[in-house]
């Protein structure tokens, strides 16, 4: 069993999605995030000097994160970092779409189109991109050059939006996809905690997180935005549940 995770941001791997990495990893399930920027524009910066350097930084950190989250393929992409609404869409769903091809995952995760709680653009066009390419990487006649070269189409059962049962008054409102899967992540809550600590460039970040984080985060929420097979959406614990080898 495979389960892949679609980013905009170093450190969105363990804020977003560390509950499932750490959770599904703790079942023997091969987990992959693939990241879309570097994550050079970020206010936080620690000693670098350059956005070349800062995202040399973050490319080290997103390793660390991952290597604690126990993910199997972890992959930082070169996009800009508050630029992906001005990218490429064919190119950066491309990627993801040839991504989604060679791991060939059973179920993707990504933000919801609204940008999660903060609303950040990147995290709204990562999560349109990661839609398209969920849609297509399944079709023979998108991308076929992927086919041509030796790639086979992919349907992936089940895509998930990460969602949140609270919005952030001092942030632009955002409209959050309704709760459809409620995944318990008490026994990882310390592991994800760790993973966001170790994007030590973001340090001045960790101490609302890890509060965040112990006060309410032993479960992360996501919504069942597509599946392969035409389904009516019920309550679910297991963002697995009806997922077949
Ligand atoms: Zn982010």
């Amino acid at each position: 069993m495979k389960l892949m995770a679609i980013t905009a941001h170093p450190d969105d791997e363990a804020g977003a999605f560390g509950g499932a990495l750490l959770h599904y990893h703790a079942r023997g399930v091969e987990t992959s995030v693939i990241c879309l920027t570097p994550g050079q524009a970020a206010t936080h910066r620690g000693p670098a000097r350059s956005d070349e350097e800062l995202a040399a930084l973050r490319r080290a950190e997103f390793a660390a994160s991952c290597r604690i989250l126990h993910v199997d393929h972890g992959e930082v992409l070169d996009y800009p970092d508050g630029g992906l609404v001005r990218a490429d869409l064919a190119a950066v769903v491309g990627d993801l779409t040839e991504r989604i091809r060679t791991i060939r995952p059973h179920v993707i995760l990504t933000m919801g189109p609204e940008g999660a709680v903060t609303g950040h653009l990147d995290h709204s066009m990562a999560s349109l991109f990661a839609t398209l390419a969920y849609h297509w990487a399944g079709r023979r006649d998108r991308f076929p050059e992927q086919l041509e070269a030796g790639l086979e189409p992919h349907r992936t059962q089940k895509l998930y939006y990460s969602t949140a049962a609270f919005t952030l008054p001092e942030r632009p409102p955002v409209s959050p996809p309704p709760c459809s899967a409620t995944l318990a992540i008490g026994p990882w809550v310390e592991g994800k905690i760790a993973a966001f600590q170790a994007h030590a460039t973001q340090a001045p970040l960790w101490e609302a997180f890890a509060r965040s984080m112990r006060r309410f985060g032993d479960k992360e929420l996501y919504h069942l935005a597509a599946v392969s097979a035409p389904s009516v959406a019920e309550a679910e614990s297991d963002l697995l549940e009806g997922v077949s080898v």
